[in-house]
């Protein structure tokens, strides 16, 4: 590599971009400093957006929680809207790598990542997140599940970054719930995670419920048709055990050094188990 430039505004960094095409965008690091030190990417010039502070933080806006790409993993753990109004998303970065990995990378790295293992996208999913993604001259809003098209793969074009990731407001669930199953407590890559986000009636019934997973698939994986068995549903082994077993046909995962697809498969549906905790004791 022979330079990095860092620009401090957002004109700097439109200028820097038309002046260095080939340039590889860098925020926190964590995921392309890997590569670069692997030789898996060579990029001749960075272009560091650390500085870039138009990109940082949450705020509300027009109905919406909007975060700056830009948003380390450490500050959104603490910002008051994402503990109390995205506490899914919270629960997700908690366990993110380990305290220097969540100071310095972002949340906006985690998505243009698109690893199926990506702590916080199985979460931005079901919150329904859309990503603003803006060049010199444009702007548009897609959402996240149209953004990433497979691991490591996303609808970037050349002069594009990703600026900010809005959340609707009105997304509030009881049961927010995050888990991660890796092979050791910390700083472990997930084998399977499920996100879930869920209401259920007095009678014990599950009003609605929103479900994604991560690492069973060439992408975060949803499915329709056991969200729809689950609605309506007791919230009992009895009442979501053919949803545990339609997850488990419905995934498609790898094996790899972490874990065995038929592992996985079956990881996958007994996450399910997790949400009767939420039962109404009566
Ligand atoms: C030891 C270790 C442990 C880790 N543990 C976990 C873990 O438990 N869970 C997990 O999900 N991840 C984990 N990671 C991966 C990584 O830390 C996260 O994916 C992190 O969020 C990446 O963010 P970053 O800012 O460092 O991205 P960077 O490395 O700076 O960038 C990653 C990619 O995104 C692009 N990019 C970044 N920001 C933008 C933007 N705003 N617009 C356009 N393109 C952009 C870059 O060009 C690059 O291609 C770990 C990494 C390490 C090294």
């Amino acid at each position: 590599m022979s330079h990095a430039l860092v620009p401090t505004k957002l004109e700097e960094l439109w200028a820097y971009i038309a002046e260095n095409p080939e340039a590889m965008l860098c925020a926190g690091g964590t995921d392309l400093l890997v590569k670069i030190r692997s030789r898996s990417v060579t990029p001749d010039c960075l272009i560091c957006l650390e500085r870039l502070d138009d990109l940082k933080g949450v705020r509300f806006e027009a109905g919406e929680i909007i975060i700056g790409a830009l948003t380390t993993h450490r500050e959104l753990l603490h910002d008051p809207i994402v503990q109390r109004d995205l506490s899914i998303l919270a629960s997700a970065v908690q366990n993110l790598g380990s305290p220097p990995i969540r100071n310095m990378g972002t949340l906006g790295g985690n998505i243009v990542t698109a690893s199926p293992a990506g702590d916080t996208l199985a979460p931005l999913y079901i919150l329904k997140a859309r990503l603003k993604i803006r060049s010199k001259e444009s702007s548009r809003s897609v959402p996240i599940e149209s953004f990433i098209l497979g691991p490591g793969k996303v609808d970037l074009r050349a002069g594009e970054i990703l600026s900010e990731i809005a959340i609707n407001q009105d997304s509030r669930f009881t049961v927010n719930h995050f888990e991660k199953v890796g092979r050791r407590n910390a700083l472990a890559c997930s084998v399977v995670s499920m996100a879930a986000l869920m209401n259920i009636a007095e009678d014990n019934t599950i009003s609605e419920i929103r479900l994604a997973w991560g690492s069973v698939g060439p992408t975060i994986m949803r499915f329709g048709d056991v969200e729809r068995l689950l609605e309506g549903r007791q919230l009992t082994v009895r009442g979501i055990e053919d949803a545990i077993r339609k997850v488990q046909q419905s995934v498609s995962p790898i094996a790899d050094t972490r874990a065995s697809a038929d592992y996985r498969r079956d990881v996958a549906g007994r996450l399910l188990l997790r949400l009767l905790s939420y039962a109404s004791s009566r």
